[in-house]
């Protein structure tokens, strides 16, 4: 799965990236059943969105 920062849309390489993990509550059913939404955001300032090619940044082949 490839993960998204939430703040600047670029990826996060859990590998070689520090990130936070965040859950935001998605819903909950009739029972009272939470579901929850998990995204990731870089721990770091976040460039501006748009301005990372992630080809450059990480090197991934197209
Ligand atoms: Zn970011």
């Amino acid at each position: 799965m490839i993960l998204l920062c939430e703040r600047c849309y670029a990826p996060v390489d859990p590998a070689a990236d520090r990130f936070y993990r965040l859950a935001h509550i998605d819903h909950s059913d009739a029972d009272g059943n939470v579901f929850w939404r998990h995204t990731v955001v870089h721990v770091e300032a976040c460039p501006a969105a748009g301005t990372v090619d992630p080809v450059e940044q990480h090197g991934w082949a197209a």
